[in-house]
């Protein structure tokens, strides 16, 4: 008889999460936290969404999203998570650019930028200030008609090599271009800006392994390999969820499975106004990914001053359609030092990651689809020679993912590795008024999406399903403080 992942299940719980990305497992964890009974969905083997790793034989542990992330995540891990959590998130040392248009290593803070600017770069030191205050007042509701762009050429008219400084990491951070609303990458890069890059030094597993034991210390009730079929609504009211066949009742469910999905899918169209539905049909999927994984023999070492995060192109501009592109120029590159598992096996590892179409590889065979993966990793493989040398002779383990990959171990429509654009936050925020009880928290663009936006719009939808429940309850509403700052 097959498993039942769903055995000793209650049939109603006050809140069901589906997904256990870091928004989901964040709002899910406050919930639980707060006192309420919570079933927490997961429709892989492993919980951590994006925020996810694997173990290949040779003492390889290779992690997919741990790159980098702005200093917030150690109030937010503090306050939401555990201090044992947010104790363990370290500042990157080095970020290096490499490119037809410049070569440097930087702190990556507004201190060392505005050095940079103006000693290598020749800007006045006022329209930096400017720039830097102009994007750290940024908020959602400011005008959208200004493109980053615009922004650029304003402050820095024609110097395309400043651009690329500004722009590369924070495409790579959520996915945003130059034609994208200035916002978009306001809010990111100060938030970068504030003190630099920020890793979790223990890896993902042993990130997720805490949360998780967390999440069990308030009570909630993870299950995996528990694929959430439907949302059931009635009289505009969410009702309960199925959940491998079964029923199970809720009053307040939240979503962080992709957004589309969820209005779509588990929902359905007729549930909503029709010019809801219809602008939700709108709203546009981030790119998606590729990466390579490239495990090193066990005594070999790199040299630290190789970086800890390589923003490397070999496009004479910067453009978005090239970053993009399956003619990959592109990459960035992660270096993972022993000191990034200091309780595991000490192994260098390094990840190329790229952003790519979905529809470059959803429609190959399954042979070309191989056949353009090995291509993938030779490319790649050619490419770091020049600050790995002899990479070949010194590897252990080498393969790739494509969106076709990301797709299939998250269910992200078309592998987007940042949920939507920036527009998907309205409607993400706008469920509940058309469905009572119905909240989605997942990667939104803008400040939602990535490891702090993730975790921070977790705990902002769980004081919202709260809210809604302490009235329900005929209780107040919960304490303000409970919401995160901006970094
Ligand atoms: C290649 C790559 C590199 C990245 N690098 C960085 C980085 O350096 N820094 C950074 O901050 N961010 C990075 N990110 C982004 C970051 O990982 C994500 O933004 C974040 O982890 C997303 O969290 P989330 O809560 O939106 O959910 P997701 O991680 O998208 O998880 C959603 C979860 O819902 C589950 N699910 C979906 N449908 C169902 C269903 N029907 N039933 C049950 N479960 C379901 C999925 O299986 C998944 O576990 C990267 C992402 C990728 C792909």
């Amino acid at each position: 008889m097959p498993k039942d992942f769903l055995e000793g299940a209650r049939d109603q719980y006050d809140v069901v999460v589906i997904g256990t990305g870091l928004a989901g497992m964040t709002a899910a964890n406050i919930l639980g936290r707060a006192g309420y009974s919570v079933l927490l969905l997961e429709q892989h083997y492993k919980l951590g969404g994006m925020a996810t790793w694997f173990k290949r034989p040779g003492g390889h542990i290779f992690d997919i999203s741990l790159h980098g992330f702005p200093v917030g995540m150690i109030k937010s891990c503090r306050r939401y998570w555990t201090a044992e959590i947010a104790d363990s998130i370290v500042k990157l040392k080095n970020i290096r650019f490499d490119n037809p248009q410049f070569s440097l290593t930087t702190s990556f803070d507004r201190v060392d930028f505005t050095r940079l600017l103006t000693e290598q770069f020749g800007a006045s030191a006022n329209k930096i200030d400017e720039f830097f205050d102009t994007a750290r007042s940024m908020n959602f509701y400011d005008d959208q008609a200004t493109t980053t762009g615009h922004l650029f050429q304003k402050f820095f008219p024609d110097r395309t090599d400043i651009w690329r400084l500004l722009m590369e990491p924070i495409t790579y951070a959520n996915g945003s271009t130059l034609e994208d609303p200035a916002l978009t990458y306001g809010i990111v890069f100060s938030n970068f800006m504030s003190k630099g890059v920020y890793t979790y030094q223990g890896g993902t597993d042993q990130l997720v392994e805490r949360m998780t034991a967390e999440m069990r210390r308030n009570g909630v009730d993870i299950r995996i390999k528990c694929d959430a079929e439907k949302i059931f609504v009635k009289s505009d009211r969410v009702v309960g969820v199925q959940v491998n066949g079964r029923e199970i009742k809720t009053r307040a469910v939240v979503s962080n499975a992709n957004l589309k999905q969820t209005m779509f899918r588990l929902v359905g169209a007729e549930h909503f106004d029709k010019t809801f539905a219809d602008e939700a049909e709108q709203v546009r999927l981030n790119n998606s990914s590729t990466q390579v994984y490239m495990g090193l023999n066990a005594d070999e070492r790199i040299d630290e001053e190789t970086g800890d995060l390589l923003f490397s192109s070999t496009a004479p501009e910067f453009r978005t359609d090239l970053l993009l592109s399956r003619d990959i120029t592109s990459r960035t590159y992660s270096f993972y030092y022993p000191r990034t598992r200091p309780e595991g096996r000490p192994r260098c590892l390094i990840v190329s990651s790229t952003n790519a179409n979905y529809s470059d590889w959803s429609e190959l065979s399954d042979e070309d689809y191989e056949l353009s993966k090995q291509d993938l990793i030779e490319k790649t493989l050619d490419h770091i020679e020049r600050y790995v040398p002899k990479i070949r002779e010194r590897l252990d383990h080498v393969e790739a993912a494509t969106p076709r990959t990301f797709r299939h171990y998250t269910k992200h429509v078309m592998g987007a590795s940042f949920g939507t654009k920036f527009e998907g936050l309205a409607v993400s925020r706008s469920l509940p008024e058309q469905i009572r009880g119905l909240y989605h928290a997942g990667s939104v663009g803008i400040i939602m999406s990535g490891w702090l936006g993730a975790i921070n719009y977790g705990v902002i939808v769980a004081n919202d399903v709260d809210a809604m429940l302490m009235k329900a309850a005929g209780a107040s509403s919960p304490p303000p403080e409970n919401t995160p700052a901006r970094e």
